[in-house]
């Protein structure tokens, strides 16, 4: 048994395509991927259920093809199909440190995914697996994070861990503005009105409506993940 115990028994992490980055300017960096890995192994050894969702934005975001002017559907398309192909790379990486994983994509891929059904996830996750979620919730006009808020209440996740580039919500962006300030913690509402681009308003409002608390941490720290499931003051909390 565990000797620390977290403060969540069912999380959802979600991931930006960028975190698999690295250093590179497009792609994955399976260095930086397995880097992210040792930190989930971690969580993962404190006997916490971990559902993850993984974005496309290293490879293909929908809004890159509709400024060049495609059609808004097929870039959108493009895009879950990018984060497809991160779902691999991350399922890769956790099964070569040793964690039982289930990719599931919400469209079809039967070469490499399962399908979504709700019952099966959850038992997934009873048995220990780790469940990687692509291609969001399987339609073009949408987020990883709106996907992320819905399959965090289909799987009755207590939390959402946003893992970011910044330590948390500021006042405005901290990296063009040096006056921003962080909050430890913000109202869903605080967010919508004060229009701060942390993640979009579908996916907050979801949220909101059913009380399902996020927290936004900064990837790059080491232990930030551990810290945001034991409970600890990290990042930013949404409620
Ligand atoms: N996408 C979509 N429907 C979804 C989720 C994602 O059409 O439910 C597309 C959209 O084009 C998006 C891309 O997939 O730009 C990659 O997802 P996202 O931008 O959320 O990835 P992240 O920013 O987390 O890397």
């Amino acid at each position: 048994m565990p000797q620390i115990k977290p403060a969540y028994e069912r999380v959802l992490l979600k991931l930006s395509g960028e975190s698999l980055l690295g250093k590179l300017p497009y792609g994955i960096d399976l260095e930086t991927t397995r880097s992210i890995v040792k930190e989930i192994k971690e969580i993962h050894d404190l006997n916490v259920q971990i559902a993850i969702m993984i974005g496309g934005g290293n490879i293909f975001r929908g809004i890159r093809g509709t400024e060049a002017g495609m059609d808004r559907a097929s870039a959108d398309y493009m895009g879950l199909l990018a984060t497809i192909i991160n779902g691999i790379a991350l399922q890769d990486a956790l099964e070569q440190a040793g964690i039982v994983t289930r990719h599931i994509s919400a469209i079809e891929v039967k070469a490499v995914a399962e399908p979504f059904i709700k019952r099966r996830v959850i038992r997934h996750l009873e048995k220990r697996r780790i469940v990687i979620f692509s291609a969001g919730i399987g339609s073009p006009y949408f987020t990883t994070d709106t996907a992320s808020a819905l399959r965090a209440l289909e799987i009755g996740a207590q939390v959402i861990l946003k893992a970011t580039k910044v330590d948390g919500v500021y006042s405005a962006d901290p990296l063009i503005d040096k006056t921003a300030r962080k909050f430890p913690s913000i109202k869903y509402l605080d967010v919508i009105k004060k229009g701060l681009k942390i993640m979009d308003t579908t996916a907050i409002s979801l949220c909101k409506d059913n009380a399902l608390p996020i927290v936004i941490f900064n990837l790059k720290k080491r232990g930030n993940i551990k810290k945001a499931v034991l409970g600890h003051k990290v990042g930013t909390r949404i409620y």
